[in-house]
């Protein structure tokens, strides 16, 4: 009997930063709040079929901490709170020990996440001594298409 393989996936995208700047109390940054898109789709042998539910995520551009919204609560706050001044991020990470032989460390955890204020040219350091996973989750949790990995 073949094996059906069913369940969700969730994807996640930037839609945007909206609002006004504020202060965030965590990090002390302050931008506009970034709002994710997570999309939770059934699917079936890893086709997706059809989405089961939409959520946001409200977060700190920098730090990423926040809150999630509902749709609809989400999609009023973008609208009421409009794009306002132009805010715009790149994100990369860096690969400290890409050129030291492998098979020293049972895991590489020299990775650093890094964002750059396209605005101010300023480049700010989102979380090091990170492994690659880790890299690929901040990378998904806030939505963004690429982040390249840059050896250093
Ligand atoms: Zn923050």
């Amino acid at each position: 009997m073949a094996v059906i393989v069913y369940g969700t996936h969730v994807f996640t995208k930037l839609t945007g930063y909206f609002g006004q700047r504020e202060e965030c109390p965590f990090c002390h940054r302050v931008y506009k709040k970034g709002y994710v898109r997570n999309s939770v789709w059934a699917h079936l042998e890893y086709i997706p079929l059809f989405p089961v539910k939409k959520t946001y995520f409200k977060m700190c551009p920098v730090c990423g901490r926040g809150v999630e919204l509902k749709n609809k609560e989400a999609k009023a706050e973008m609208i009421s709170a409009g794009e306002g001044e132009r805010q715009e991020f790149e994100a990369y990470a860096r690969h400290i020990l890409a050129k030291k032989p492998k098979g020293i460390m049972s895991t590489d955890s020299s990775y650093e996440f890094w964002i750059k204020d396209m605005v101010s040219g300023e480049e700010i350091l989102v979380a090091s001594d990170i492994t690659k996973d880790t890299v690929k989750r901040i990378k998904k949790s806030r939505g963004y298409k690429k982040v390249p990995i840059i050896d250093v």
